[in-house]
């Protein structure tokens, strides 16, 4: 794609509303938002529901009790716009972060060295400032566009249990999926594959006894549970993209006693949908070695894979288009995290992830975005809104 007028005009008014921007950013990095703080987390989602509002929103909050509200702006068609039917994109994102209240006091939002830090910036307070000022671009502009919905949810970092319903029916019916969760590595790939994710738990019910006077009668749940984690890491399969890890395991009560009980927390990722009831069904059919114990199975796949579909690589192929237009060589990447990307593309709306900063340090203290980039990466994503 050649470089346009609207790509350098689009750029241009990006980079003259940075300012605007950080300001922004700094307003939402300071009402901090952890995933299990439904008042902290209902009063950054009705400001960020007033700033889509003066965009010209429809704004609507779905309501839940334990989790945040939702939020949900629509941008009607354009009048003028030929295409009446013209099915909508969704901007897609979460509001919530992994850090509870009172980090700010330890991890300030600040400004230096040509980068912005602060807790949640880069995951992903930035992505949806990025949304706000891309759209108002457009609207200044008087660019014609496909209708848009912007979905924020408020459970992303807790694993959406809330959310995904709300996400899978406001996709069902859109062309494509931006997704503005950040960038991969500081290099800023997008990602257009991620892995599925699931959780089991193994529960372990032996029987006790004296490690010394009894031993004979004792059925250990440890042993037991320890045989059985030899077992299940055998469904590991790197080739397949396939890894079974034990994160977390509990058991027993004093060293004198056979175990009566063991438990075992353990995280699966999948790169294949069609690899997860294989897997299910591979966890739920165990059975104990040892006749004395039983062993219970809970759990399942949650976040079904993000696969890197024909639609998935079109919509990157005219990303790169467009970021070439903007002076950036954009690659791709996979990942074997999840993001709510991988509801919207099992759907198989095609999904581009990754579109928001371009920084590091998700989830760690040196949590940081280049703010060099933020224009250019605004500007490619009112392009693709353009475009598509
Ligand atoms: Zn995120």
């Amino acid at each position: 794609m050649p470089v346009t007028q609207n790509h350098s005009a689009l750029l241009d008014l990006c980079r003259q509303r940075q300012p605007e921007m950080l300001d922004l950013l700094r307003r939402v990095v300071e009402m901090e938002s952890p995933s299990d703080d439904k008042e902290a987390l209902d009063r950054l989602g009705r400001f960020l529901g007033s700033e889509f509002s003066r965009l010209g929103a429809e704004v609507t909050f779905i309501p839940q009790k334990d989790a945040g509200d939702h939020l949900k702006a629509g941008f009607p068609d354009k009048a003028e716009r030929s295409d009446q039917s013209a099915k909508p994109i969704l901007l897609l994102g979460h509001f919530d972060t992994v850090w509870p209240l009172g980090t700010l006091s330890k991890m300030p939002f600040k400004v230096e060295n040509g980068r912005a830090f602060g807790p949640g910036i880069y995951d992903m307070k930035t992505g949806i400032v990025m949304m706000l000022f891309a759209l108002r671009s457009l609207r200044e502009m008087g660019v014609e566009h496909r209708p848009v919905v912007v979905l924020l949810d408020s459970d992303e970092e807790v694993g959406s249990r809330t959310g995904r319903p709300v996400i899978e029916a406001a996709a069902k019916n859109c062309e494509a999926v931006l997704v503005l969760e950040p960038s991969q590595t500081i290099q800023g790939y997008l990602k257009t594959a991620r892995k599925g994710v699931g959780d089991f738990r193994l529960q372990v019910r032996g029987r006790a006894s004296h490690a010394g006077v009894d031993f004979e009668k004792g059925h250990s749940a440890i042993v037991e549970l320890s045989r059985q984690l030899l077992e299940v890491t055998k469904f590991t399969d790197l080739e397949r993209g396939i890894t079974v890890n034990p994160g977390v395991i509990h058991g027993g009560s004093r060293t004198n006693v056979v175990a009566a009980e063991a438990v075992a927390e353990i995280d699966v990722r999948i790169a294949r949908l069609a690899d997860g009831p294989e897997l299910e069904q591979k966890f739920h059919s165990l059975k104990a070695f040892d006749p004395g114990c039983t062993i219970e199975v809970s759990g399942g796949i949650n976040r079904p894979p993000m696969e890197r579909t024909a639609g998935t690589a079109k919509l990157f192929q005219i990303a790169q288009e467009h970021g070439a237009a903007l002076g950036m060589k954009l690659a791709e990447a996979s990942t074997g995290g999840g993001s709510d990307g991988n509801f919207t593309s099992a759907l198989g709306i095609p999904t581009l992830d990754g579109l928001g900063a371009v920084g590091e340090g998700a989830h760690a203290s040196n949590e940081s975005i280049v703010l060099e980039e933020l224009p250019r990466r605004t500007a490619l994503l009112a392009a693709l809104i353009q475009s598509l």
